[in-house]
Parts: structure tokens; sequence; C-alpha cells
């Protein structure tokens, strides 16, 4: 193997033992679960993942003394199977939850100056949780409120399970049931470009409906928001390999599988560079379109489907101050290019002054942009925004970039998105963009995980581990 770390021909041994031999194809969240709950389940995994690190999409990287998140990642309360993997590779706790919802949601685009709103929740009732929240929120009028809280309730009535919503797009949801451009802006897509990575035009209803359900209109504290405390690489790559270690894992970093076929028996066979690998099982965990360079012929029924997902990119601004500039841990912002602002100075380990980082959804207009030309842009709004800001030296400016962070939620995507089953018996299919139902998030790729896990253990008559999390029931 190419890490250098094992004896050449060291998965051989993994030939021979019929019946119980999986490779997991991806290190993401997707295939890391996948992964656990085979090897839970007793049957003997190699894992097998293209870079050097563990964690996929949602990944850490040193710059300086500092570590740096490739993009700022934020969970749910509702997100059950993302809580369950948390659970799972003992990372609770370095991920934590608010104990109720609360949003900073700044305005500097109002003739009177900042304004700060706050959405909150109260310990009332679905839907008058949010209620006193809705009624106060200060960037809306009074009828934009009212109107807010009725489009609330349709939302509620829509059956996740219609099809049709799929084909119709939220924007003109929302404009038919009476949102003014400033609602749209000041609170749906507040919510939705962030958790959907596409404003409310460019996203299918269903998907949308799905998220403001599911996060608001569900059980009161569902939308309370988690996010790591500490870089996303100590959950996703070092607590997830200890988690696969313990499990029995044979984890290979830095290996490409380059082709899947099956062999004259009917097993799978895998390709990794100077060596094949036979598997009983084996989970394809990567993304949509490696997915389709991977799968055998006659996987699937459409393949080229996969091709018709399309990706939407996200842009992290980090900025370094000589000093504190923001005293909460995060907000929002309207009014401005910025979207979302989080303080990761504890988490980066910097000692003295303060790191930010702006977390750009749907950016597809500036994901190409010169640094030059986004330092120019953003600093100056971060001085409108945080006038502490104004006397501070920025000691580090520098962004990353996510060109295909997520599958484009378009209107359409779900009758593109395969489920974790395929044609070749043994094959499965995961990843965030398969179809579970979620957007294109951590909890997304986790349940794609379970769901392939499932289907294989369900194939080779393999009793699930009782802890694994169950997506029917929770879903
Ligand atoms: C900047 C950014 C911000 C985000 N913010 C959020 C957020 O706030 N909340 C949220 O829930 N989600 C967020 N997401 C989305 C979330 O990160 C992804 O949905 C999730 O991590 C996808 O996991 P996955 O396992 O499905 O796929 P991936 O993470 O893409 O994993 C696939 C893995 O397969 C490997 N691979 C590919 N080809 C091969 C091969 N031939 N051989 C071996 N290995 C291969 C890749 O290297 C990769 O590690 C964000 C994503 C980005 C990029």
């Amino acid at each position: 193997m190419t890490d250098g770390m094992r004896p050449e021909g060291a998965l051989a041994d993994i030939s021979g033992r019929s019946g119980r031999d999986a490779v997991v194809i991806g290190g993401g969240l997707a295939g890391i679960t996948a992964a656990l709950a085979l090897a839970d389940a007793g049957v003997r995994v190699t894992l097998i993942e293209g870079r050097p690190r563990l964690g996929g999409l949602a990944f850490s990287f040193q710059r300086g003394d500092l570590t740096i998140d490739n993009g700022q990642h934020v969970y749910l309360r509702c997100c059950t199977a993302y809580r369950w993997f948390l659970d799972r590779i003992e990372g609770t706790a370095l991920a934590p939850l608010q104990d109720r919802l609360d949003v900073p949601v700044l305005d500097v685009a109002r003739p009177e100056g900042r304004r700060l709103g706050r959405l909150r929740r109260d310990a009332l009732p679905v839907p008058l949780h949010l209620g006193r929240s809705l009624a106060t929120y200060p960037h809306l009028s009074l009828a934009e409120r009212a109107g807010v809280g009725r489009a609330a309730l349709a939302l509620k009535g829509l059956d996740l399970a219609d099809p049709t919503l799929d084909t119709q797009d939220f924007g003109s949801w929302l404009a038919a049931h009476g949102q003014s451009a400033r609602a749209v802006e000041a609170l749906w897509d507040l919510v939705g470009v962030a958790t959907l990575n596409a404003v409310a035009g460019d996203a299918s209803l269903g998907l949308a409906a799905m998220v403001f359900k599911t996060g608001l209109l569900s059980d009161p504290g569902a939308a309370d928001i988690g996010w790591a405390h500490v870089p996303l690489g100590d959950l996703h790559d070092r607590l997830a390999r200890k988690a696969l270690d313990s499990a029995g894992v044979r984890i290979e970093v830095r290996t490409r599988v380059t082709s899947i076929s099956n062999d004259e028996n009917g097993r799978l066979r895998v390709q990794v560079p100077g060596e094949t690998l036979p598997a009983d099982t084996v989970v394809l965990a990567v993304a949509q379109r490696e997915a389709y360079d991977l799968l055998p012929d006659g996987a699937l029924d459409a393949p080229e489907q996969l091709l018709e997902i399309g990706t939407a990119p996200i842009l992290n601004v980090h900025v370094v101050y000589d000093r504190k500039v923001l005293s909460r841990p995060f907000f929002a912002a309207l009014g401005t290019p910025v979207q979302w602002v989080f303080d990761r100075t504890d988490a980066s380990g910097l000692r003295d002054g303060q790191y930010l980082a702006l977390s750009q959804s749907a950016a597809r207009d500036e994901i190409d942009e010169p640094v030059a030309e986004l330092r120019e842009r953003y600093l100056p709004e971060l001085e409108r925004l945080l006038p502490r800001a104004r006397g501070a030296e920025v000691k580090d400016f520098f962004v990353t970039r996510e060109r295909t962070a997520t599958f484009a939620p378009t209107p359409g995507v779900g009758r593109l998105r395969p489920g974790a089953r395929t044609k070749v018996p043994g094959l499965y299919l995961a990843g965030a963009w398969t179809a579970t139902g979620w957007p294109a998030t951590m909890e997304s790729a986790v349940r794609s995980g379970v769901s392939a896990a499932d289907a294989a253990l369900s194939a080779l008559g393999r009793p699930r581990p009782s802890h694994l999390f169950d997506v029917e029931e929770a879903a």
C-alpha cells in the first residue's frame, strides 16, 4: 500500500475468508459510518481513502501554528444521525449544542445604523416556541412577521412524501405564500442558504420543506445549533480513527481505488495501485462523479443521472485580528455580503488576538475571485459589522474554497439521487448525495452510511448492531 505503514500485500489476508470481508471506499463521514457499522456487526472491514486523512469534506489543516477548518460546519439538534456518530466516536463533548436556539442577526443596511435582532426559542410547544422571537424580530415589518407565521403554518401542512414538492422551487412557493423579498432575505434565506447551500429560488421545495419542517416545526429544540469547539480534524480524523481502530477496521489512507469488478466466482474485486482486494461487500462512499467513474457496468439503471446532479460551492474567508473584535461565538448578517461569522480563536489554538471564519454559502460568484479582491470586499464589511475591527490590525487573511462543497439542491434533484442498493450483488452506495431525503449535510452522510451498512448486513444475513442508529425510526 502507499502509506508506507503496512508491508506490501498486508491486505491479501482478507481473501479466502468468504462472506465476511468488506471494503469501504472513501473515508468521509459516510464511509467512516459504514465501516464502523459493518465492523460492529463482526464484518472484517478495510477502509480505503485517497487522501492522507479521514473526514472527507469536513477536515482541518495547519497554517503556521494554527489549526484551520476547511469550512465552518454546524449541525442541529434534529441531526440525530450525526449526533449518534459523535457519540460513537466519543466526540459529543467536543461539539456541544446550544442549550436553546439563539442566533444573533445583525443588520447593517438600515438608515438608522446597525441593528441586532435575535432568532430564539422559548420553552413552549411547536410552533409557539418561536412565536415571541418572530413577533419581536426587528428585521421584518409587522405585516411581514405575520406573513412569515402564515407561511410557516402552510409549510407545516406540506406532505414531505409528496414527490411533486421536489419539482417546484422554494422561492416561487414563498412568493405564492405572500413572502416579500425582504422576508425571504431576512428570514427564509438566512436559514435556507446556510442549510441548503442555495437561495430559495434555486432550491427544491421538497428539500427546503424538509429542512424547515424538521428544524423549526417538529420539536421545540430541533433547531438548537451545535458546532465543533475543536478543529474538525480532531473529530472526523483523530477520534474517528480511534473508533475505527478499536472496532478492528483496517484503515488505508493515501490509497486511491481505480476500479471495482466481479471475479469469476462472483466475488467483488477492488483495485488499488499494486494490489487487488477481494471482498463480499463493497460500500462506495465517494462523491457522485467519482462514483460514476468507479461503478461497474449494470450497477445502476441510469448511471448517467449521477452526472446530472449539480454541485454548489462554499467559500470560507478567514481573518486573524490582533485583538478581540467580536464578543459572541457567532452571528449572522444582513445588508452585507457577509453571511455567517464564527469565532474560531480557541479551536484554532490562537493565543493572541481573534480569528474569525466567515462562512459564505452558495458562493458561485465569488468562489474563483482572487484573494486580494475578497480582502478588499470583506475587511470593510467586517468593519461595518464590528466597530472594534476598525482599529484592529489584520495579522492574516486567507480563504478556503470548496468548489464542490455540496450537491446542488435544485428542483428535480430528488429523482436523480440513488438509494444504497445497486444491481451488483454486494455493492452499495453511500454519500451525502444519495437518497437520504436530507440536503448535503453531515447528517445526510451519516444516514447514508447507516443505510448502506444496513443493506449489506441484511444481504449477508448478519444481525445489525443493536446500538446502530435506526434510519427508519428517526426519519
Ligand atoms: C465548506 C463546507 C461547509 C459545509 N458546512 C456544513 C455544515 O455546516 N453542516 C453540515 O451538516 N454539512 C456541511 N457541509 C457538507 C458536509 O461536509 C458533507 O455533506 C459531508 O462531509 C459529506 O460526506 P461524505 O462522506 O458523503 O463525502 P466526502 O466527504 O466527499 O467523502 C468522500 C471521500 O472519498 C474519498 N475518495 C474519492 N474517490 C476515492 C477513490 N477513488 N479512492 C479512495 N477514496 C476516494 C475522498 O477523498 C473523500 O474523502 C459542508 C461542506 C463544506 C465543503
